[in-house]
This record gives structure tokens, C-alpha cells and sequence, in this order.
């Protein structure tokens, strides 16, 4: 019956997935702290205007929007900038520049499901507000290159543009705030005709549409060697120069930095979101075609919000792409080995000295089980063993006597009493 299937575009995730999700969680969140990104939980439900104030044309048609009982214009976020963006233009106008918060969630977007792409997918969320120096748009290019080296990723590359590049150009020729946006979501779709046909539609100069025409064809991996194209081209309009400018700034310090990695340097590359000012970029690997996160500068939002002025920029790595990545690269998780120890009572009359003993070693940190299905000891040891349990306790009353009960280790097959005060460290000394 189909209400016993999960919603479209959405998914279970069963232990094995859920281990791997909450791995790179918590590798993003440890990043988050070396970097001192603190973090932030805001909900997953928004009002609608505040989601659709500025994400775009195509994230406002799918936006899980609804009225609550209340009758208010609500939507799941499908997004973390925006709640961001009202956090620093409301409750943290004071707080010190530069402000840099972390967050970590689900996200929901009406997409048609396919290979990578949900309806509820899952977000590590890095935001460096208050400043507006290049040194601000390298450390979040560092800190996605970092995350991506210490989930064990070894191919990968940066897509990298800057958004004052195409709108430099568009301002000069007085073409319009929305209709630039309509630009710019073609160009994201890489509908570039019709961005190009747009443009001549907004009465731009024959200049204009040539300049266009070759910073869309302005392209490669040689970062230096395409910015110094990209000026040449549009040596006519002051803002994009400037822009060209500011890229080559970030990736000159980056380098300098020696953060090294791949990229590829695109000055016709737009992103759906209408709040980016200044850099953009996205993160590929080769095994996958849709990018693993994105991210970019976005000067405007906040003081769109009601907020302070204040510059910002911010990457959006995809927790579940980044699985994805690992998968197909074969990766690993870096998890280390823990003892796993089921507790197995010989009779019912052992249940609550087993209840017990679990309870002194979890004091100890030691993960414990206890044989909860009313088995005998050689049917209880083989589920032990199906559930990759390193140790079992045998309690019996002989050795209980003594104080004493039987470890055994399941790998070996062995086993011997050993006294209850001493159990836990017999079991870390097995498995250090
Ligand atoms: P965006 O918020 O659109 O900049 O996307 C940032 C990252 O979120 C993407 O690079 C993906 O890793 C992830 N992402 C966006 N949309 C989806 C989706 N529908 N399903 C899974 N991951 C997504």
C-alpha cells in the first residue's frame, strides 16, 4: 500500500546510510570548531516571504510552502542563509565582527528526484559575516577545501566564478535588478542563448552583447591566464574590471596561502541564488556531474533583512552528495574501533545482576547489550556474533559466587572468568 512507501524525493536511511551522514556531520561540525564557526540551530520552518525574498525564481516554485493553523504564509527552508541573515539582522546586530556561524540540517526543495538530488537532503552551513576582505572569501574556500581532504576525498576540483562580473556588466547598460536575475537563472541553467537573446531584449549595446559573448566563452583551469582574459574583456565596464579584480585577489592569496587545489575558472558561471554579490563556486568530483556544495559572497542580505550593513560569504557543502563522493571514491569512515559487548544471563535469575553489570561498564564507555529475547547461552552467543559484539559476558551463578563472570572474546573464540571489578579494563585491554 503506498502510504507505507516513504513521499516522493524523500528517504529512509537505514543504520549503515545513517552512520555515514552522521559521520560527515560530525566531521564538518569538528571543522566548524577548529575554524571558530559556532553554531547556530534555527528552524526548519519559515515565513515564506523571508525564504522568497531573495533565493530566486526557481527555489521560490519549490519551496514546501503552506499556511499554518494560524493562516500565516509559511515554508520548510530550503535553504540556511536566509535564517542566517535574520539571526545577524535581528537578535546579533551587536555581536563582534567578524561573525562566523555554523549550521547543520535537513533542507526541502520540491526537485525532481534523480540520481543525487532529494527533496529533503542535508547541509553543513558556514557563514563569515562582517567582513568584506578577500582574506574572508579565502578562509571559506580553505575551510571547504579542508573538509573535503579530511573526508579522505582525493579528486576533486573547484568551480569558481564571481557574480559582480555579469552584473557589472548588466548594470552599466542600465538593465534592471530583476530582469538580471532572469539572466542569471538561464545562464545557471546554461541556457546561455536565451540569456544572451534576454539580454538583447533589455536594450544593451551591441558591445554588450559581444563582451558577453566572450566572458561566456572565458573558461579554464589556469586561473591567472583566464583572469587576465577575463579583464581584457570587459576593459569597458568599471564594476566587472573590479570584480575581475577581487577574483584574482582571493586565488592569489589562496595560493600563496599553499591551500592548493584544483580548480576551474568560469566567468559566465551564475548560481541560482539572487543574493550573491561577489565570488561564487561550486565543489565537483569527477565520478559525479551535480555539484557537492556551493557557496559565495553575498554583501546585500543582511542589510535586506533590516540588519547593519554587512558583507558576507558563506559555503553550503551537501552532507548526503558528500556520502555520495565517499561512496564512489570508496572512502572509508575513520571510525575507530570500539568493543561491543553483549551480556548474556544463564538463567532468569541472573537478569537483573546482568541489567547491572551493563550498567557499570556503559560508566566505563564501553557500548553494552543485554540478551533481551530470553535465549539460551550457545543461541544468545551466535546473535552476539551476527551483531558484531567483540566481547561477551556469560554470567552464571558458579562463577558469581566467586565474583567473578566469563568474558569471551568472539573474535578468538575464547574465553575465561574473569572478576567483575576488573571486567571493563579486561575489555578496553583487549580492544586498545
Ligand atoms: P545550494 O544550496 O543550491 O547552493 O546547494 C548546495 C549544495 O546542497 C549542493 O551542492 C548539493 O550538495 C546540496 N543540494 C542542493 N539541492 C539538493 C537536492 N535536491 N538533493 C540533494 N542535495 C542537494
Amino acid at each position: 500500500m503506498s502510504q507505507f512507501k516513504t513521499v516522493r524525493g524523500m528517504r529512509d536511511f537505514l543504520p549503515k546510510d545513517a552512520e555515514k551522514i552522521r559521520y560527515v556531520e560530525k566531521i564538518a561540525r569538528e571543522l566548524a570548531h577548529l575554524y571558530g564557526y559556532e553554531e547556530v540551530i534555527t528552524p526548519v520552518v519559515e515565513h515564506y516571504d523571508l525564504l522568497s525574498a531573495k533565493s530566486g525564481e526557481e527555489i521560490r516554485e519549490r519551496m514546501y510552502a503552506f499556511s499554518d493553523m494560524g493562516g500565516r504564509r509559511v515554508a520548510l527552508r530550503p535553504e540556511f542563509t536566509a535564517s542566517i541573515a535574520r539571526l545577524i539582522a535581528t537578535k546579533m546586530r551587536n555581536a563582534p565582527k567578524p561573525m562566523k556561524l555554523f549550521c547543520a540540517g535537513s533542507l526541502y526543495r520540491y526537485d525532481e528526484p534523480q540520481y543525487g538530488r532529494f527533496r529533503e537532503f542535508w547541509q553543513a552551513n558556514y557563514e563569515l559575516m562582517g567582513s568584506s576582505e578577500p582574506e574572508a572569501d579565502m578562509e571559506i574556500l580553505t575551510l571547504t577545501n579542508d573538509l573535503i581532504g579530511r573526508l579522505g576525498l582525493r579528486r576533486y576540483w573547484f568551480k569558481i566564478g564571481h557574480m559582480g562580473i555579469l552584473r557589472g556588466i548588466l548594470s552599466q547598460e542600465g538593465v534592471a535588478e530583476g530582469q538580471q536575475n532572469l539572466i542569471m537563472q538561464l545562464l545557471d541553467k546554461k541556457r546561455w542563448d536565451e540569456a544572451l537573446t534576454l539580454a538583447r531584449e533589455s536594450n544593451v549595446s551591441q558591445n554588450c552583447i559581444a563582451t558577453l559573448k566572450k566572458i561566456l566563452e572565458t573558461k579554464g583551469k589556469d586561473a591567472s591566464q583566464v583572469l587576465k582574459t577575463a579583464k581584457r574583456v570587459v576593459a569597458d565596464y568599471d564594476d566587472a574590471v573590479a570584480a575581475v579584480e577581487n577574483l584574482r585577489e582571493i586565488l592569489e592569496l589562496t595560493a600563496e596561502g599553499n591551500v592548493k587545489f584544483e580548480t576551474l575558472v568560469e566567468t559566465g558561471f551564475a548560481r541560482g541564488f539572487e543574493y550573491y554579490t561577489g565570488i561564487i563556486f561550486e565543489l565537483y568530483v569527477p565520478e559525479i556531474e551535480i555539484a557537492l556544495g556551493g557557496g559565495g559572497r553575498y554583501d546585500k542580505l543582511i542589510e535586506l533583512f533590516g540588519g547593519e550593513p554587512t558583507p558576507a560569504v558563506g559555503v553550503a557543502p551537501g552532507i548526503d552528495r558528500l556520502v555520495l563522493a565517499m561512496d564512489k571514491q570508496k572512502v572509508s569512515l575513520k571510525i575507530s574501533e570500539e568493543s561491543k559487548v553483549m551480556i548474556i544471563p544463564v538463567d532468569e535469575k541472573l537478569r537483573t545482576k546482568a541489567v547491572e553489570l551493563s550498567l557499570t561498564l556503559r560508566k566505563a564507555k564501553i557500548p553494552v547489550e543485554v540478551e533481551l529475547m530470553g535465549r539460551k547461552v550457545s543461541k544468545a552467543l551466535s546473535d552476539a556474533d551476527r551483531r558484531g559484539a567483540t566481547h561477551a559476558v556469560i554470567v552464571g551463578p558458579e562463577e558469581l559466587k566467586e565474583g567473578k563472570v566469563v568474558l569471551r572474546d568472539m573474535k578468538k573464540r575464547e574465553q575465561r572468568p574473569v572478576e567483575i571489578k576488573t571486567l571493563s579494563k579486561e575489555i578496553l585491554k583487549d580492544t586498545s
